[in-house]
């Protein structure tokens, strides 16, 4: 993504733009599904002088601007979804690499069936699959 885009998702997201928010967007954006503490050493490696508090303030702005959303696929461990198009994910157990599947998610489920469980609404769901990647299976 180019340099005057990112400034211009900070501007959206009400955020001011300085060398620590660049940086911390950049990576959310070239890594999708990165955690928080992934996050967190790849900044601090980066640039120096940026609190936690800063990179936790950034990430929740641009949740509430919708250009992340946070999922858990594994318990304890927050990461962010750059792709805002629903779609499940495949983890491996081995070596935890996450591979998106799009497929569409509402074929098999009625949200009128849904919503008979006592809902007004149904906003999300979250399905994850767990398997074994080609790469580690040939691992011995
Ligand atoms: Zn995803
Ligand atoms: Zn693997």
């Amino acid at each position: 993504m180019k340099e005057n885009e990112v400034r211009e998702i900070l501007k959206n997201s009400d955020l001011k733009i300085t060398p620590q928010r660049l940086e911390i967007l950049n990576y959310i954006l070239s890594n999708n599904h990165a955690s928080a503490q992934e996050i967190r050493e790849h900044v601090s490696k980066k640039v120096s002088s940026v609190s936690f508090s800063t990179i936790y303030y950034t990430i929740d702005k641009l949740i509430d601007t919708g250009m992340i959303i946070p999922i858990t696929l594994e318990p304890g461990v927050v990461r962010y979804d750059t792709n805002p198009d629903p779609h499940y994910h495949i983890i491996c157990i081995k070596c935890g690499k996450i591979t998106e599947v799009h497929i569409d998610p509402f074929e098999k489920f009625s949200l009128e069936e849904l919503k008979k469980n006592g809902f007004e609404d149904i906003l999300g769901f979250e399905i994850h699959f767990f398997g074994i990647c080609k790469k580690c299976s040939k691992k011995v």
